[in-house]
């Protein structure tokens, strides 16, 4: 029997290890140079201006909502196909999530159904590049610019995507663009976030509400300075830092982006050639002028077509020592959200999808033959 394959693990390696005992050897274990040297070398490689750290994405993202400003009476524009935390991020400082429905090709933001979401209070939009597919960004940047809008990317599964031949988080159609460092995500800080940013203004505000908001800084001290110990919290802000040891690990793991990524796109082409219409396994659709990061392989079954149900087969290939997950329960469902007033069938195209998704196993260190196993294991499942 191999290895059991779960949907997605880090790949750590010794040097890696070196590099974190490294950081707990030196001077500082949190608020050190480790952090600087991180968001340096994340914002050399997604080409934005600016890289803020967060101790994960989900902080990471509140605190874009609160660098912005965003508050009670304000809407934010999400999807229901993601992760909560999409959308939790508005409800955390106070403002409302609205959601509007995914392309049924990509399960990305249908921008033919922003315009109808757009109201007087909306103050952004967080498109989620679902499976590591960038969402339309050319088409959503320029609704909200013609609506005065903030964009939000939500690039948890997208480092090392690019569209229109720039990276993922170079924020040329958005505001800022939020990733996770969680193992399943393409590089680890164990739990880690950040944000990337064109806009000094905002890494600024980004920058103090990671830290309390508290500042040294003379130019923002309300009353003069009596010594050199003062400080001043000039807004409510969070300890939402990451640490040095957490950034040293993600910086040796930055090193390995291209390696990761272009192993993850080689795994899947390696599946798509196994999966075809014949065997109603329908790979999700990649849309065009954008490189895929592939944080997840997610295929389309009509498993009742096959006279299964999804639990079935889950738990079939499981039996046979691969894992699999569906992303996602939509948002709308959760009674956390379903409790504010969502109702099932409110988006057709989220929940025809969220019947049919499967994510399959996906990471850098799957060899050609466990992806080959996958692919086999999965048909003969649905034949059986
Ligand atoms: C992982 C993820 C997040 C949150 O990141 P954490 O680091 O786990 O807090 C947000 N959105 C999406 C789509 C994610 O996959």
């Amino acid at each position: 029997m191999s290895a059991f394959l779960p949907y997605g693990r880090q790949s750590i390696d010794d040097d890696d290890v070196a590099a974190v005992v490294r950081a707990l050897r030196s001077d500082w274990l949190t608020q050190g140079p480790e952090v600087d040297a991180f968001e340096a070398e994340l914002a050399r490689i997604t080409s934005a201006r600016f890289a803020v750290a967060f101790s994960n994405g989900t902080t990471a993202l509140h605190a874009a909502c609160a660098a912005l400003g965003l508050g009670p009476g304000d809407e934010v524009i999400t999807t229901p196909m993601t992760f909560t935390a999409s959308a939790n991020c508005a409800r955390y400082v106070g403002a409302t999530p609205v959601l509007v429905d995914v392309e049924p090709k990509a399960a990305t933001l249908d921008p033919s159904c922003l315009e109808a979401a757009i109201g007087p209070k909306t103050r952004m939009i967080i498109p989620v590049h679902y499976a590591g597919q960038p969402a339309r960004m050319e088409e959503i940047g320029a609704l909200a610019k013609r609506h005065g809008l903030a964009v939000l990317e939500d690039a948890a599964h997208a480092l090392g995507a690019t569209q229109g031949g720039s990276p993922i988080g170079s924020c040329v159609f958005s505001d800022m663009a939020m990733f996770s460092f969680h193992p399943v995500k393409h590089v680890t800080t164990g739990e880690g976030g950040a944000i990337t940013t064109n806009d000094e203004k905002l890494r600024d505000a980004l920058r103090l509400f990671r830290s309390h908001g508290i500042t040294k800084d003379p130019t923002r001290l309300r009353n003069p300075s009596p010594g050199p110990w003062y400080q001043e919290q000039i807004l409510l802000g969070h300890n939402f830092r990451l640490t040095d040891i957490q950034a040293a690990l993600g910086r040796s793991q930055l090193g390995k982006l291209e390696r990761f990524v272009t192993r993850r796109r080689e795994i899947a082409a390696r599946y798509d050639a196994l999966f075809g219409p014949a065997h109603g396994v329908e790979p999700l659709g990649r849309l065009d002028g954008t490189e895929h990061a592939f944080h997840l392989y997610v295929v389309r079954i009509d498993f009742a077509g096959f006279g299964k149900t999804r639990a079935e087969v889950m738990t079939r290939l499981r039996e046979r020592g691969i894992g699999t997950q569906v992303h996602y329960v939509p948002v709308h469902l959760h009674p956390s959200y379903a409790d504010r007033g969502w109702k099932p069938g409110s988006f057709p195209v989220t929940e025809a999808f969220y019947a049919e998704v499967l994510s399959l196993p996906m990471f850098p260190d799957m060899q050609d033959a466990d992806v080959d196993r996958v692919a086999s294991t999965l048909v003969e499942v649905l034949g059986a």
